[in-house]
């Protein structure tokens, strides 16, 4: 059995002949919930009715957040809702130098520029500068833009948006259920690239990867659909493939609200802990049967 939408979704992208390559990409900081099991679901069952292949990346970029117990749990929940995926499990970890990589091109185009702000000198700057604000709250107000910046000094790269924006020109992806998208990533300002206390940014690493894993369609969940703009653009100024999209719905709790890690009642180790079968219990989420309380938003 497999979810009907992501069935219905592969299968129309299948027909365009392409060899369909999807893959499930979370972050090891916490245990799994509900939501990534249905997110790895809609990605498996796509690759699965399209005849694809389905992938495991692990986004253990973040040295200071990621543990590998929690990668351990995601593989072992994985193979719990019998959830298969093709080769190996992927680590972000060890791919810094194709980041690294990525961002010399940056520097070398003049779309990227140092920063040494910290998070305070950014709120104290907003403060003076009314900020506007973005999909991830108020954007940058650019004050290491035009500064000189001794390299010495702690420092992260940040994308100089208008001009990357000038240098791709106009953009737009496609979202399989959404369809056809203008690009915004203005809105988001100049985000930055590369961290100053740990390698890529999951922007440009997702990116890369993405395009490195060869996936053709990037199904994840609905509160990423702002970055896909994003994601196009870094796609266009590094030459990378353009994919396709499907962000599914999410579920929310009774406030509306979507799942967190931090809420321990709705992890998958609590819900294997009390005795359910995980084949079971994935095979009534594609059947929409969701706990109390908990329904499917598409917005
Ligand atoms: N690693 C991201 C997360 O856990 C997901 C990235 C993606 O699917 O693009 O939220």
């Amino acid at each position: 059995m497999v979810l009907a939408e992501a069935a219905a979704f592969a299968q129309q992208a299948a027909a365009s002949g392409r060899n369909i390559v999807t893959r499930f990409a979370p972050s090891p900081n916490g245990y799994l919930h509900l939501g990534h099991a249905y997110a790895a679901i809609a990605a498996h069952d796509f690759a699965r009715a399209g005849g694809g292949r389905f992938l495991l990346r692990i986004e253990d970029i973040d040295g200071s957040r990621s543990r590998r117990e929690y990668a351990d749990a995601i593989v072992e929940d994985l193979q719990w809702l019998g959830l298969g995926w093709d080769g190996d499990v992927i680590f972000q970890s060890t791919r810094s130098e194709s980041y690294a990589a990525a961002l010399e091109r940056l520097k070398d185009k003049g779309l990227v520029y140092p920063c040494i702000c910290t998070r305070k000198d950014i709120a104290a700057a907003l403060k003076k500068q009314p900020a506007r604000h973005g999909p991830d709250g108020p954007v940058y107000p650019g004050t290491c833009r035009h500064r000189d910046i001794d390299l010495a000094q702690p420092h992260c790269w940040r994308l100089d948006m208008a001009r990357a924006i000038k240098q791709a020109g106009q953009q737009s992806w496609f979202d399989l259920a959404a369809g056809l998208q203008r690009g915004d990533p203005a809105l988001f300002g100049d985000i930055v690239l590369w961290r100053k206390d740990a390698p890529a940014s999951y922007h440009l690493a997702a990116t890369l990867d993405d395009a490195g894993d060869g996936i053709t369609h990037i199904v994840r969940g609905m509160d990423l659909f702002a970055y896909s703009g994003l994601h196009r653009l870094l796609q266009q100024l590094l030459d990378l493939p353009e994919p396709a999209w499907w962000h599914h719905p999410l579920i929310v709790d009774e406030q509306g609200d979507k799942l967190a890690k931090s809420r321990k009642s709705a992890s998958l180790r609590s819900i294997r802990a009390s005795g359910m079968d995980g084949f079971a219990f994935a095979v009534s989420l594609r059947n929409g049967e969701l706990p109390l309380g908990m329904t499917l938003s598409k917005a």
